[in-house]
């Protein structure tokens, strides 16, 4: 096998495995492809949160089947991630042509188990947690490739029993990595030019080292996540930016405020779900908080860190919703208002407590409820955006743009996106970089370089330039 191809369904924890996957696999001796059709070996890294993302993976599988086939059988098939983890053996039992079922916990088994099954070896299961001995995919760091904003995983699986979600069931019980092994990975990866890195766990503020090497907490403190964002900040002082995904409300206590007040790397956005804005609803989701504690983190983190903005993941329709429930969210939006809502229907997962309370919510009653969503999000957004028009932001250059033309998209500080044309001259690897907001969209703006900051009058590289606070 030489040519690897891999497709990612789902949320940033699956396309960090798959970044991962794509290491291993290089690592292997493999080199990726661009389509299924060139490849030898196919992964489909799977998402089970939203009963869509399972279709899309059913629909995605039946066209492989048809391509493994017209190829006579020369291609290995693995399917990855949260599917895999719950259908296990069935899956094999309803997809014969599928060779290796592979759990998130056991990524590292790729590359061998494909060699086998390409050498003629029966069809596999392997989908244990490794609870005993948690092991984490760590980032293989060089020049080629890196991109600025890397993903550091710093916890896996969820101890929460959120009546709708999976995830406990998929990704297992919760196991946090040694705090040395996080610092060590960022210390690399900004050694090889990164500029951002984005924690990530699934409480990822419920963090806790489990070598206590992060000293007594201290007793207001509700888990070691304070400390070790202090640690990265101490330890990696090239790191421009931190930011870190999915909080719990939870556990936003004072030492996390103290490090949103104190840390300069902190970047000034957080995305928080919150599902609902009704406390009847947040009750039978069991989110284990409640509408007041939720605004009061809010609240908190912006006297800590004023201008700080929060986006949000939000569920419609979930089971027994009434139209007073639905305003209390709307309510909540424009209370807050967030910058960003992703906002799903509900849908019913196997295995989640959720089940027993049915699905009475009809389907077009989901359908409107989401699209007074996305209107009054999309209206906090670009009232949000457009008072940005004339100002100077630094942004992070991320990414080419989606249209392929040669202008290039990043972030600010606060998470909103900013596009360059072609024409700014302006390219990955530029680093963070003062823009002059120009335009603004209902979902980003448009920026134009800066001539009048200080970095750019003086011909500074911008990297270096913000990073070591210079001029
Ligand atoms: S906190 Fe709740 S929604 Fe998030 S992963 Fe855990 S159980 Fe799922």
């Amino acid at each position: 096998m030489k040519r690897f191809y891999i497709r990612t369904l789902g949320c940033q924890m699956n396309m960090h495995d798959s970044d991962r996957v794509h290491e291993l696999l290089c690592d292997a001796g493999m080199s990726p492809v661009d389509a299924p059709e060139l490849a030898d070996l196919v992964v489909v890294n799977t998402c089970s949160v939203r009963e869509k993302a399972e279709s899309k993976l059913d629909s995605e599988l039946g066209k492989l089947r048809k391509l493994k086939t017209s190829r006579k059988g020369a291609m290995v098939l693995v399917v990855a991630g949260c599917v895999a983890k719950q259908r296990g053996q069935a899956m094999l039992d309803r997809m014969p042509f599928v060779d290796v079922v592979l759990g998130p916990d056991n990524l590292m088994s790729l590359p061998r188990l494909a060699t086998a099954a390409a050498m003629g070896a029966p069809p596999t299961v392997a989908t244990d947690w490794d609870v005993d001995q948690p092991t984490f995919l760590r980032s293989r760091a060089s020049n080629e490739g890196l991109r600025p904003s890397a993903f550091v995983s710093i916890s896996k699986g969820c101890n929460e029993r959120c009546s709708y979600c999976i995830v406990p069931s998929t990704r297992g019980p919760e196991r946090h990595r040694p705090a040395s092994e996080i610092v060590d990975e960022i210390q690399e990866l900004v050694s090889f030019g990164a500029l951002e890195v984005i924690l990530l766990g699934q409480t990822v503020n419920g963090y806790q080292d489990p070598t206590g090497e992060l000293g007594a907490r201290p007793s207001h403190a509700l888990s070691d996540f304070g400390a070790l964002l202090q640690r990265i900040a101490r330890d990696v002082p090239r790191l421009a930016r931190l930011r870190y995904t999915s909080p719990h409300p939870r556990y936003f206590d004072p030492s996390v405020i103290e490090a949103h007040r104190q840390l300069e790397v902190l970047c000034a956005h957080v995305h928080m779900p919150v599902q609902s804005g009704s406390d009847r609803m947040l009750k039978r989701m069991i989110r284990r908080h409640d509408r007041a504690e939720y605004l009061e983190a809010i609240r908190q983190l912006r006297r800590a860190r004023p201008g700080l903005t929060v986006s949000t993941d939000l569920i419609v329709g979930f089971p027994t919703e009434t139209d007073d429930d639905f305003e209390q969210t709307l309510s909540l939006m424009q209370e807050v208002p967030f910058l960003g809502v992703y906002a799903f229907k509900y849908s019913p997962r196997p295995g989640t407590a959720a089940l027993r309370l049915g699905d009475d919510v009809p389907d077009s009653l989901k359908a409107e409820r989401l699209a007074r969503v996305f209107d009054l999000s999309e209206r906090c957004m670009q009232q949000h955006l457009e008072g940005l028009v004339g100002t100077s932001q630094r942004v992070l250059i991320e990414e080419p743009n989606a249209r392929g033309d040669g202008g290039v998209s990043g972030h600010t500080d606060r998470n909103e996106i900013v596009h360059v044309e072609p024409s700014g001259g302006l390219r990955v690897g530029d680093g963070i970089v003062p823009l002059r907001i120009v335009r603004a969209y209902k979902h980003s703006l448009v920026g134009e370089l800066d001539r009048t900051d200080a970095t750019v009058k003086n011909n500074l590289r911008y990297r270096l330039a913000v990073v070591s606070g210079e001029p």
